[in-house]
């Protein structure tokens, strides 16, 4: 350290502070990166790598970015999932006796971050903490850029995981002295694609922040444990010493308990493509793709989250249908409520940024133009009965004064900037006016001193003008100037012209700049005294806030409704399901050339609790399936559902496990991946599941796979083991023939008609079971080759000729005689010897002769 300079020791000094950042350094113009920051920073964002001298015999490996554009570059880096340090020079450069004093101003991580460049409007961006205890997981969530914060204590790891894929959070935070299990940590970074961010202090120390801020007694009457307070405390500590600003925007802790929500894991939600298809992730070809009619980023975010986390609470639910469905009736109201909608701001980030003073004067207009559309809102949500509206109306608070004040201190059209001015009304400061008149009175002097000096030298083209280099000028084309008069001072000579100044123009100078730079400053401080202002009201706000966010959920579920023709589902405590009609929500919408075909779904926990369904490739036995858990999904989550009728008996979780995937990275193949999804829906489903087996067993042997398929059958559809509400589509048509056999289970095909060679698929559910699957068909319509058809219908010919004459029975344990009697005679014999025979010792010329002659005597049987 001794060798190094100086300035490289500042720089160690800092970096090993903040040891898990990527420190940018601010030298002069640009921030530069020393080390392995430089190494990889130059990777990551394609920037020459050079080196800086640093005292030592080799050189600091260093590259860097210009000042102005700094903010790109920490947003590329935080996208990478890296953390960023700002370290400004906190002294002028001009005035520091040797070294340049210098401090961290900005810390930026994936989970902190609250500029709107680096955030997507319609998602919010969560951090996470979680603290394993001796009663299961305790876990906190927040959104920086909101204030959101909720937390929540959980029995079983399989429910971690859940709420972690649902908030899919860019950055965990954890207790170094509980770190969580392999398993989680695994699941957070591969899955989830978020950073791990280990903290210092024990539970108790932990819990004492977070008691500091919302009060200790306030905490634990809402039913919070420690653990669940060291949680909140993990988050409140981070985003302190992350935003550096003061003040912490965080509203009030939201306590979930557990069995209020439906509960959904990774897989499913990405096999039931929520939020996201698939194939590419996109929004389009999802749930969300089809409901979002939303007007407003808050809105979009919200109705995300609805998707997200479905309700299990019947009278919640009951609440949210009833408001869908007076908004859906009323197309007046709904029209002018979303029209005035598309014209509000983004409220919740908004306030944060005032809150975290990075906030313009042009955000102070626009959240207060948001609060002024209040009391016509109010008005128009006054005729509706649903209690949800009328309690979000009552909500809507127009915050009067700060209005008030935004709009007798602030234009109307205020720059993007603030230390520009520009942004102060006049008349309300008398100082600030006196500045400008200076200012104002300055240009009109100029304009006086312009005419004037035409009319003097009789130069028509005379100009005055500002540059920052030479501040105020005359300006003579070359033509002209012979009649310049003597007292003008030469300044620059350019190509077509020559640049000249005056005693009179530079006194002028000083008074409009001194004054200009005096009103600047007066107009920043003005402002911050607004948006201060504007800060102490965001309590306030935040209702108004929140439910701006709900009316345009409701309103986009209702839109929805109407667009798409759904109908309003009932929910209750029963068991049935009972869908007349139901549609699959998006592929009804992406079907261009066929229409989409309706069927119904009927299970209960009775005498039909498991739908085994059969049928061809391609007939949509998928489709079918999807869109009962989409209904019911969309049922819970407070939404009307694409069918003639439905009624919903409360599903506690949904579980689906659908075709081939594999998670090579993660060390499954895709029959591993198929059994520990499988694994997972047996140990955590309950009675009152949906599950949805899209395929089991097909990964492995034919005999292997089916076993495992009807096992499963049997444990699943066995009320004294689960029972749970189930749909099964299966290819192994053997299935089929357990209905009867086991209680509860239903055979379904869907219906295709046969023509020849040909099918045409009908996409009807009937009862019973397929007589086919039709493989082979549907590989023609596909395009394989000819040939290839043909030599596969003669291949299937002939195992289903073999299979009639010579497949033998499986014997069932309790008759040993039939095994006995397959091992035994001239075959038993061959096989004996054939097992007798030591590979191993036999050299090929040995073993060819061997095998010919077993072969020999095989074919004479
Ligand atoms: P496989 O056994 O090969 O997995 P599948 O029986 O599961 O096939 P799906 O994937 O559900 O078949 O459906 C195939 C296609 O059929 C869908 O992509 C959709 O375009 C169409 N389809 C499915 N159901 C319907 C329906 N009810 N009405 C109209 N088109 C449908």
């Amino acid at each position: 350290m001794d060798k190094l300079t100086p300035m490289m020791q500042q720089y160690m000094e800092i970096k090993e502070r903040n040891a898990d950042y990527i420190l940018l350094y601010r030298l002069g113009d640009f921030y530069e990166m020393f080390f392995e920051d430089a190494k990889l920073a130059s990777t990551e964002l394609d920037l020459v790598l050079t080196g800086r001298d640093c005292g030592m015999d080799e050189r600091a490996p260093m590259c860097g970015v210009p000042y102005h554009s700094v903010d790109a570059y920490i947003a590329r880096l935080v996208q990478k999932g890296y953390k960023v340090a700002v370290c400004e020079q906190t002294e002028d450069p001009a005035l520091a006796k040797g070294l340049v004093r210098r401090e961290i101003v900005r810390l930026v991580t994936p989970g902190t971050v609250t500029d709107d460049g680096m955030l997507e409007g319609s998602k919010n961006n969560y951090l996470a903490a979680v603290l394993p205890d001796e009663a299961g997981f305790a876990m906190a969530f927040a959104d920086a850029s909101t204030g959101e914060l909720s937390a929540m204590h959980l029995s079983e790891a399989g429910r971690v995981e859940d709420e972690l894929a649902r908030l899919s959070p860019r950055e965990v935070l954890t207790a170094a002295a509980f770190p969580p299990p392999q398993g989680l940590a695994d699941f957070c970074r591969r899955q989830l694609g978020a950073i791990l961010t280990p903290l210092g202090g024990d539970k108790e120390a932990l819990a004492a922040a977070a008691f500091g801020r919302y009060g200790k007694n306030e905490l634990l009457d809402k039913g919070m444990d420690e653990a669940v307070c060291a949680c909140v405390g993990l988050i409140v500590g981070y985003l302190e010493e992350t935003q550096r600003t003061g003040e912490l925007r965080l509203g009030e802790v939201r306590f979930i308990r557990q069995g209020k929500t439906t509960g959904l894991d990774l897989v499913t939600r990405r096999n039931l493509e929520l939020t996201g298809t698939i194939v590419s992730g996109e929004k389009r070809g999802s749930l969300l793709g089809v409901l979002d009619h939303t007007r407003t980023a808050p809105g979009a975010r919200l109705l995300r989250a609805r998707i997200e986390q479905p309700l299990c609470d019947i009278a919640a639910i009951t609440r949210r249908l009833a408001a869908v469905g007076e908004l859906k009736d009323n197309e007046r109201l709904r029209e002018k409520l979303r029209q005035i909608l598309s014209e509000v701001c983004d409220l919740q980030r908004l306030l944060t940024k005032v809150v975290y003073k990075t906030g313009t004067a042009r955000e102070l207009v626009a959240i207060s133009a948001t609060l002024r559309r209040v009391p016509e809102l109010r008005e128009l949500l006054a005729p509706c009965k649903s209690v949800l509206i009328a309690e979000q109306a009552a909500a809507l608070d127009a915050a009067p004064e700060l209005t008030a004040r935004v709009g007798a201190a602030i234009v109307d059209d205020p720059p993007l900037t603030v230390r520009e001015g520009g942004m102060i009304r006049r008349g309300y400061h008398p100082e600030a006016d006196r500045l400008k008149d200076l200012v104002d009175g300055g240009r009109g002097r100029l304009v006086a001193i312009e005419a004037g000096e035409r009319e003097r030298t009789e130069i028509k083209n005379l100009k005055v003008s500002y540059n920052k280099v030479f501040g105020y000028y005359i300006e003579v084309s070359k033509g002209n100037v012979s009649k310049v008069p003597p007292d003008y001072i030469r300044k620059q000579t350019l190509v077509n012209c020559e640049r000249y100044i005056t005693p009179e123009l530079k006194e002028l100078e000083g008074e409009v700049l001194s004054a200009g730079d005096r009103l600047k400053a007066l107009e920043y401080e003005l402002f911050s005294e607004v948006r201060d202002m504007a800060a102490t009201c965001a309590a306030r706000i935040v209702g108004t806030a929140e439910a701006l966010a709900e009316l345009d959920c409701t309103a986009a579920l209702a839109e929805a409704a109407q667009r798409h023709r759904y109908c309003e589902p009932e929910v209750d405590m029963g068991d049935l399901i009972e869908i007349k009609e139901g549609r699959h929500p998006v592929v009804e919408r992406l079907l261009t050339d066929a229409l989409f075909v309706p069927n119904d779904t009927h299970l209960d926990c009775k005498g039909g609790r498991m739908a085994i369904i059969t049928g061809p490739n391609m007939a949509g036995k998928s489709t079918y399936m999807r869109q009962t858990a989409l209904i019911v999904l969309m049922a819970q989550m407070g939404s009307f559902v694409p069918a003639q009728y439905a009624r919903i008996g409360l599903v506690d979780r949904i579980f689906t496990r659908v075709g081939a995937a594999d998670n090579i990275a993660g060390g499954q193949s895709t029959f591993m991946m198929e059994m520990s999804e499988t694994a997972h829906i047996l140990k955590n489903a309950t009675k009152r599941s949906l599950i949805i087996f899209d395929e089991i067993g097909r990964g492995t042997s034919t005999f292997d796979g089916m076993s495992i398929a009807r096992a499963v059958v049997e444990y699943v559809a066995d009320s004294k083991l689960l029972g749970a509400r189930t749909l099964f589509a299966t290819h192994y048509h053997e299935l089929t023939a357990l209905e009867g056999e086991v209680d509860g289970l239903v055979n379904y095909n869907i219906a295709v008609k046969k023509r020849g060679d040909d099918i045409t698929f009908l996409r009807k559910i009937v009862r019973g079971a397929a007589d086919d699957s039709y493989g082979i068909e549907v590989a023609k319509l596909a395009g394989v080759p000819e040939p290839v058809i043909r030599c596969a219908k003669r291949v299937l010919s002939e195992l289903e000729s073999e299979k009639q004459r010579a497949v033998p029975r499986a014997a069932p344990e309790d008759e040993p005689d039939a095994q006995l009697s397959f091992s035994a005679g001239p075959a038993g014999a061959l096989c004996t010897e054939l097992a007798a025979i030591d590979v191993s010792t036999l050299t090929p010329l040995e073993a060819l002769n061997r095998l010919y002659e077993l072969q020999q005597r095989a074919n004479k049987l």
